[in-house]
């Protein structure tokens, strides 16, 4: 099974709307929203059922017992990640803590202990032989790439036989969720808009995909709203032998489409048609056994 992944250096760039369009076109058995921070891939997608599945995702966290403590400093001195500190007592900073076990382990009268702690709820949604993966994060929860990968195996474990490709919709930024979504995939559709921001996070999520070694493309939403950046990002292709695989028009439609719950393949509208394409040269590549291709 093939693996796209739709990624944009920044957040706003229409990359749930393009990836929405490209699961409606591709009638996809499987995809996934790694945007655990801010899922709204299922809102464009219209999802209304319940989820098949729930599961409470979370690791550990250390829970001290001040009637045991003798306060020894051990703890305090072996935890890597500075998640204990003395304060009228030694406490732990949730937030901080990793639940590694190591002050468990360490304290010589038995004062810790490792209490289950919920970071973020996993959702699996399987309807008409279709599975679709999907996490939000708990708030102030820092293990969302950990939590990204969990999406991902989920949706793996659970896609139908004979599956030939997923998309998966990743999450903005170079962070740790872009990492894990990074890992496995077979290519990378970079959506970047015409803005000076825009080609300076496109460059940034090119480097940070490169180190995956998955064939790399680049796509240009509004492209129309900067014609002098646009041409800049295409020579960038151009030079970088990156393929480019089309410019999506702004489209006041498109806004329209998204507030409905459609996505902006679902009807004729500039933007819809122009993303027809992008989805058509995408694939081409995506099939396309040799590396270095331009659509
Ligand atoms: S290692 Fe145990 S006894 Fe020592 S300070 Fe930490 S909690 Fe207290
Ligand atoms: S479980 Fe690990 S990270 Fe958490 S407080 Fe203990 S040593 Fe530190």
């Amino acid at each position: 099974m093939k693996q796209l992944l739709i990624l944009s250096g920044k957040g706003g760039t229409g990359k749930t709307t393009l990836a929405s369009a490209f699961i409606r076109l591709a009638e996809v058995k499987a995809y996934a929203d790694c945007d655990v921070d801010a899922p709204n891939l299922h809102l464009i997608m219209g999802q209304t059922t319940k989820p098949k599945r729930t599961n409470y995702y979370g690791m550990p966290k250390a829970e001290i017992d001040q009637n045991k403590c003798i306060e020894c400093e051990q703890c305090i001195q072996n935890c890597r990640f500075k998640a204990i500190f003395a304060d009228d007592g030694y406490k732990v900073d949730l937030f901080a803590c990793e639940g590694c076990g190591v002050c468990e382990a360490i304290c010589p009268v038995e004062a810790i202990s490792l209490r289950p702690a919920i970071a973020g709820e996993l959702m699996l949604y399987a309807d008409n032989g279709k599975v679709f993966s999907t996490a939000q994060l708990k708030m102030g929860s820092g293990t969302s790439g950990r939590l990204v990968t969990e999406v991902k195996k989920q949706m793996k474990l659970a896609v139908p036989p004979g599956t030939d490709l997923a998309i998966i919709d990743g999450s903005p930024g170079i962070g740790c969720p872009v990492i894990a979504s990074l890992s496995g995939v077979d290519m990378v559709l970079i959506v970047t808009e015409p803005s000076i921001s825009g080609f300076s996070d496109m460059e940034r999520i090119i480097k940070t995909a490169e180190i995956f070694r998955a064939k790399i493309a680049v796509c240009i939403n509004k492209y129309d709203n900067n014609l002098a950046n646009t041409r800049k990002i295409e020579e960038f292709c151009k030079t970088k032998k990156l393929p480019f695989t089309g410019k999506i028009p702004f489209d006041p439609e498109a806004v329209k489409a998204i507030n409905n719950a459609l996505t902006i393949v679902d009807f004729d509208c500039p933007a819809g048609l122009a993303t027809r394409e992008v989805f058509k040269n995408t694939m081409k590549l995506l099939f396309k056994e040799s590396d270095g291709c331009s659509a």
